[in-house]
């Protein structure tokens, strides 16, 4: 548990949540300023704040997770689609720095947009020179 982490306070119930799935690794409760209705977060019970400092067993449990709470969404609101995502360091909107994953459920003719619509910045070098750093 991170001391000032808001996600750790509520993972340990001490700010109240609306749950909808939890097991012993994770928790999932409905966004307090929702995307679409049902806009869910999933989060690690333990604090991680990133991609990077996750483990993978920790990530495995967390999409598991996710996979389940996104299953019960299909099964109780009955949306068309959904998109899942993390945001992951503030450059790309993280406000809460303890991972976690977004639950956005969508129906046809909401007007949102898909991932693309995140960023459309153009690549600053061709894929031929990206690749090189990889190798
Ligand atoms: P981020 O921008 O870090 O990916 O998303 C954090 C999300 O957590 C935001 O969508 C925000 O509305 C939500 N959030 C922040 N504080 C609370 C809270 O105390 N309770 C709930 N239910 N959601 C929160
Ligand atoms: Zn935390």
């Amino acid at each position: 548990m991170s001391k000032d982490c808001i996600f750790c306070k509520i993972a340990a119930g001490e700010i109240p949540s609306h749950k909808i799935y939890e097991d012993d690794y994770v928790l999932a409760f409905l966004d307090i300023h929702p995307c679409s209705t049902g806009h869910a977060v999933v989060i690690p019970k333990k604090h991680f704040e990133s991609i990077e400092e996750i483990d993978s067993e920790n990530l495995a449990f967390l999409n598991d997770g996710a996979r389940r709470t996104a299953k019960k969404v299909y099964s109780v609101l009955k949306p068309d689609g959904m998109n899942i995502g993390l945001n992951d360091k503030p450059a790309a909107g993280q406000a809460v720095p303890h991972i976690h994953l977004h639950i956005i459920p969508r129906w046809k003719g909401d007007g949102g947009g898909s991932m693309h619509s995140i960023v459309r910045a153009e690549a600053t070098e061709p894929a031929e020179e990206i690749i090189k750093k990889f190798v």
